[in-house]
């Protein structure tokens, strides 16, 4: 395993996802991770969780079997202008967002209006940390574009496992976000995006794809659990 954080997980809240956080976080102790990020679908898709789910997520532990579970949400990008579906208040309780396009919320535009709607999402919401599956087929971007942005505004965009392994994402488009990152110095954090705890932090397609373009390690932000609290703890101020 190449991470020892996974910051893209669903868990059964999202209802076409099938494991419960307990479920969740004894696969990351078994296989080894230091933390995770809960990060169920926020109120836009069909099948999130009510926004108390969220504002709720405080009562949970914040390590369950020596594992931190960051209490996270993946949001939707709802237009080209970059707004989101989550409130300041929303976001204030959360320690890791992922904001991602999805086909019920926006549909997809001209590759200028879908790099706008990633710019945008960066540019206004502070609250947000990673660019969620930029990858994706159906929404054709330029990644010049979006590494540049998230360089200057200091987020990370994602190499997201699963889009890779079920057919959403190519490995083409993989290959040409990894090399506009490398061009800009943009950190990225490797996810599994998994929907079953067996998934959790395991990466062996996008890892292969790292390989292929001798992507720098050190420009992987989430290979050192250390890190990534570091950064968390000194964003929200919490852990
Ligand atoms: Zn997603
Ligand atoms: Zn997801």
């Amino acid at each position: 395993m190449i991470i020892e954080a996974d910051l893209h997980c669903h868990s059964l809240a999202s209802s076409h996802a099938y494991s419960t956080v307990d479920e969740m976080a004894a696969a990351a102790y078994k296989y080894g991770l230091k933390a995770f990020a809960l990060t169920d679908h926020a109120m836009a898709m069909p099948d999130s969780p009510h926004v108390w789910h969220f504002h709720n997520l405080s009562i949970l532990p914040q390590k369950i079997n020596e594992v931190t579970v960051l209490r996270g949400a993946e949001v939707n990008i709802k237009s080209s202008d970059g707004d989101i579906d989550m409130t300041e208040f929303d976001l204030s309780n959360l320690q890791w967002v992922v904001a991602s396009c999805h086909l019920p919320v926006i549909k997809p535009g001209t590759e200028k209006e879908n790099t706008n709607a990633y710019v945008n999402a960066v540019k206004n919401n502070a609250a947000i940390d990673v660019i969620g599956h930029c990858t994706v087929v159906r929404y054709p971007v330029d990644y010049e574009v979006i590494a540049k942005t998230c360089k200057e505004y200091g987020k990370f965009i994602e190499l997201n496992e699963s889009s890779v392994q079920f057919g959403r994402s190519t490995k083409e488009n993989c290959v040409d976000m990894l090399r506009a990152c490398k061009k800009y110095g943009t950190e990225i954090t490797v996810n599994t995006d998994c929907h079953y705890a067996a998934l959790i932090g395991q990466t062996p397609f996008t890892e292969k794809i790292l390989e292929s373009v001798d992507f720098p390690e050190k420009l992987i932000f989430n290979r050192e659990a250390a890190r990534v609290l570091e950064y968390v703890s000194k964003k929200h101020n919490i852990i």
